[in-house]
């Protein structure tokens, strides 16, 4: 196999990358028009210069993850003592940049004393683990857990309340609620029959999403704009997904991967049919597994992990699959003053659209995903404040549409089309003069003034 020289590799590296992360930063009704070209010859490039287990490594380690899934030869063992060994590696890295990325290491070691009701003991490994990713607040959280055990009440406050004010993770969040004094919300109500006397904000949820993040929106809402809000249980088992990256990506690749010499030699001589490689997705990537085996554990391992980790996370449901889910759920209960929005944690995607912040059927109903404003997906640190605000923005943007209203083109104004998520985040968290009055009208309502409009 030729080898690579070094500027060769990382222009590669980034036209891959970057080809990626188009899917990432592009909003709304774009769609990567040019990507099957580019990556055709991008898979052209792979086939001359890089050996296969490298190939297969980049591809999956190239898509849209969150962070956490982008580690490489992190394997978990039952083997404690591996473990320890693997985690104490990493706190004696002298290069913090280094073993920031290794942290998962010390992480695996601090579950596997949590699983064992070693708390005390897991102390100290996970303050090294936060010495180098502070902003981890599933660990932030055992560690206040393990300060009140110690007696050390002001510390271990402290720190949950920072937990609390911005983890995304209702998980994390759980664990400290009793540091802090506070309970479990209820749950929501589940949809049922109600008539409303006037417009009234339903919220319902579809699929699992976060209790308290939905909490907080349903009380900013109403602050907001006056209207009653209420939030309703909606279905928790969903459709099967209609994108699912696992499967893409697969079909993407395994072209390119099956032509490869040392791959069909590999196939020949373990007597396995190509063909049925074409079509099975799963004897494809368990073939992979073993073929890396052969030359590289860790490489097969990161391979199988990644993988397991793509079915899990990379799925889109198109809007019209969930609309037509929910619509179907309440078709018995809505009533005319219902204004519905469904909120979903689920990844919406649009015809010829990559993904979509939310979709809306005027004087019907709305449904919003949160999925890409969450710091995991961005590859951020967490922030429920900022995921609300968010959140928020969308909803208002949603509610114009779901009210009959049309685009507005106001900068400083939530309903502005945003193409990226840092446009997003630039829009404020109000409405423009117009928009506002022409909601007001449309509802009998008095949404809240910002100071600087007249
Ligand atoms: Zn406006």
């Amino acid at each position: 196999m030729p080898k690579l020289s070094s500027n060769l590799h990382n222009s590669f590296l980034m036209r891959l990358l970057r080809s990626a992360r188009n899917d990432k930063t592009m909003s709304g009704h774009v769609i990567a028009r040019n990507e099957v070209t580019k990556q055709s010859h991008i898979c052209r490039i792979l086939q001359v210069l890089l050996p296969v287990y490298f190939l297969l490594i980049l591809v999956f380690c190239a898509m849209p993850f969150t962070a956490n899934a982008l580690s490489i030869g992190n394997t978990v063992s039952d083997d404690a003592a591996r473990l320890k060994v693997a985690a104490e590696s990493v706190m004696t890295q002298a290069n913090n940049v280094t073993a920031s990325s290794d942290v998962d290491h010390i992480w695996n070691y601090v579950d596997h004393l949590w699983a064992n009701d070693q708390q005390i003991e897991a102390k100290q490994y996970i303050e090294a683990g936060l010495s180098l990713a502070p902003f981890n607040y599933k660990y932030q959280a055992k560690l206040a857990l393990i300060l009140a055990k110690q007696g050390n009440n002001a510390e271990a406050f402290d720190r949950a309340s920072i937990v609390y004010q911005k983890s995304e993770d209702p998980a994390t969040v759980k664990l400290i609620l009793g540091l802090l004094g506070k309970d479990d919300a209820a749950p929501f109500k589940p949809v049922e029959k109600i008539e409303f006397a006037s417009p009234t904000v339903v919220l319902l949820t579809i699929g699992d999403i976060n209790p308290l993040l939905v909490k907080e929106l349903q009380h900013k809402i109403s602050d907001f704009s006056g209207l009653a809000t209420v939030v309703l249980s909606g279905p928790q088992v969903l459709p099967p997904p209609d994108r699912s990256y696992f499967k893409s990506e697969i079909k993407r690749m395994r072209g390119t991967i099956l032509a490869m010499p040392e791959v069909s030699a590999y196939l020949a001589t373990s007597k396995i049919d190509a063909a049925e490689l074409r079509t099975n997705d799963e004897m494809f990537v368990q073939t992979m597994i073993k073929f890396l085996e052969q030359s590289n554990q860790a490489a097969a391992d990161s391979f199988g992990k990644n993988m397991q980790l793509a079915k899990l996370r990379a799925q889109q449901w198109k809007y019209d699959t969930l609309r037509d889910y929910i619509i179907e759920k309440v078709k018995n209960f809505r009533s005319q003053n219902w204004l519905l929005v469904g909120v979903t944690e689920c990844d919406l995607f649009m015809e010829d659209s990559n993904y979509v912040f939310a979709g809306t059927n005027p004087h019907a109903q709305a449904i919003i995903s949160y999925k890409r404003f969450m710091g995991d997906f961005n590859n951020e640190p967490q922030n429920r404040k900022r995921l609300l605000a968010r959140l928020f923005k969308q909803f208002l943007s949603v509610f114009g549409f779901l009210n009959g209203m049309i685009r507005c083109t106001f900068p400083d104004c939530a309903r502005v089309f945003p193409r990226t998520l840092a446009e997003h985040d630039e829009k404020p968290e109000h409405l423009c003069n117009d928009c506002r009055q022409t909601l007001d009208k449309l509802l009998k309502i008095s949404i809240q003034k910002p100071e600087k409009q007249r």
